[in-house]
């Protein structure tokens, strides 16, 4: 038995936080001193030590748990949860390349992640069949030179960052030889999930690179957001990499006006701007965490009234077929 006294993550590498994640409800049970029940529901659940050292023990309640915990509401069918809720496939133009809005390119990097959460719109996407390998890259390296309007490369998944950082050198040096691209943005939950993640060498290559250097993070609670966290994204900071979240709305999580400035307010002590508030996309097995439109509404419109306006995040939703995110 691991007692909760277990830090041994916090002299681990990033590298063996990930490789170590817990897998099993039993698991998860005796590190939270909890009775949750087994939930068999075809996406596995993944929740690294540095992740769970953020959840109160005893509290299966808890705001960090519940974004990660599998659940047997997840197998109940609801109309309009599909698989493909934003239509990818459609977009998709090489393996695992999606251009739907003009000027920027999204490129799915990996299927991995430092945590399954458990409403991500891609937990039916198929990863196996557009993990680019080498071969890939040398595809989309040539699309991207040959798409001149493209300015921005915005590296997905999966998380990007379970790369290794001599892979995502290389990586960012094909993309600074392309001279039209001008931003490389990184959609990323490992600095939060694991903060070792951020290491020195992250940090110089983003900061080296010719490129403007957006990371958006993906934080949907103040809780998240600890000493360590804010230790890497001041590095980041330090380094000229400009520092953005997007957080999911999310029932039982942070659907209340207090939870969302607090958030706010955790952000900013971190020196990370609100970028989005997402509306659910309707994932099959997500129905659970839904918060009706009328009422997100109200809620934006309560913290837009508590808070300065950079603290504020845009409400959206992500609607197929049009040109940007579509505001509330
Ligand atoms: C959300 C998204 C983007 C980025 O949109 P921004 O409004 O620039 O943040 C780009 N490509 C795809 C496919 C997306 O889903
Ligand atoms: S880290 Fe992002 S891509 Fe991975 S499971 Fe969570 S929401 Fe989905």
């Amino acid at each position: 038995m691991i007692p909760l006294t277990d830090v041994s993550w916090q002299t681990q590498s990033w590298q063996q936080v990930l490789s170590q994640g817990v897998k099993t409800i039993t698991e998860l049970n005796r590190l939270l001193d909890l009775d949750l029940p087994e939930a068999d529901t075809g996406f596995p659940m993944l929740i690294p030590a540095t992740w769970l050292a953020r959840i109160n023990p005893g509290d299966p309640a808890d705001p960090l748990l519940l974004q990660v915990l599998p659940v047997l509401a997840e197998q109940l069918g609801d109309t309009g949860f599909v698989t493909d809720p934003l239509q990818e496939s459609q977009f998709t133009e090489n393996p695992g390349m999606i251009r739907k809005y003009q000027g920027r390119v999204l490129v799915i990097v990996t299927g991995q992640c430092a945590v399954n959460c458990r409403y991500c719109f891609r937990r039916h996407f198929p990863y196996e069949d557009v993990r680019p390998d080498t071969r890939d890259w040398d595809l989309i390296a040539a699309r991207l030179t040959s798409t001149t309007d493209v300015h921005e490369v915005i590296l997905s998944g999966g998380d990007p960052l379970v790369l290794n950082d001599r892979h995502l050198a290389g990586l960012i040096s094909r993309l600074e030889a392309i001279p039209h691209l001008r931003t490389l943005r990184i959609h990323s939950r490992l600095p939060v999930a694991i903060p070792q993640r951020v290491t020195p060498a992250l940090v110089r290559t983003l900061g080296e690179t010719r490129l403007k250097t957006v990371l958006v993070n993906h934080i949907n609670h103040a809780n998240e957001i600890d000493q360590t966290v804010i230790n890497g994204m001041q590095a980041l900071r330090l380094a000229g990499v400009q520092l953005l979240n997007q957080s999911v709305l999310l029932r039982g999580v942070n659907d209340s006006v207090q939870a969302l400035t607090n958030l706010s307010h955790q952000l900013w002590e971190a020196g990370v701007l609100p970028y989005y508030l997402h509306q659910l996309d309707p994932v099959e097995g997500a129905a659970h965490f839904d918060v009706p439109d009328p009422q997100a509404r109200q809620l934006i419109a309560d913290v837009r009234a508590k808070l300065p306006g950079y603290l504020v995040p845009r409400l959206v939703r992500e609607i197929p077929d049009r040109p940007s995110k579509t505001p509330l």
